[in-house]
């Protein structure tokens, strides 16, 4: 296969995947509603399992709505040609690290430096991009 059509193969995995989080982004939002309009049990307990509930749910729909915006950054990169090009060197990044990371916009050499620079600094909880 052809770097190209190997590109509309992860385009169409990342337009899949985009579609599946948005319907279990709307899942979540409905058990999130459920659980709000729910009446609260006056025990403290009840009530603290259900603060923990909405909690967790709420930290899913955020981390469901983050992955959404790096699909969405990697789609507008597609339709500008962009995408698979490193930010850095401007050279290709390799079909097999974008099909491991699809959000990658450096290559693995510049990605490595990128991250030698940034440590020492503010702490990534992300793996480097
Ligand atoms: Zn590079």
């Amino acid at each position: 296969m052809n770097r190209a059509d190997e590109l509309t193969n992860i385009r169409n995995l990342l337009q899949k995947r985009r579609r599946s989080i948005l319907t279990a982004t709307e899942g979540t939002h409905r058990e999130l509603a459920a659980l709000k309009d729910q009446e609260r049990d006056p025990e403290y307990e009840e009530q603290a399992q259900a603060e923990l509930a909405d909690y967790t749910l709420s930290t899913l729909m955020e981390s469901q709505r983050r992955e959404v915006m790096l699909i969405d950054a990697a789609l507008r990169r597609m339709e500008m040609g962009a995408f698979g090009e490193c930010v850095d060197c401007g050279g290709d990044i390799s079909i097999e690290r974008l099909e491991a990371l699809p959000f990658a916009i450096r290559c693995e050499e510049d990605a490595t430096s990128h991250e030698l620079e940034m440590r020492g600094g503010h702490h990534q909880s992300m793996p480097s991009l």
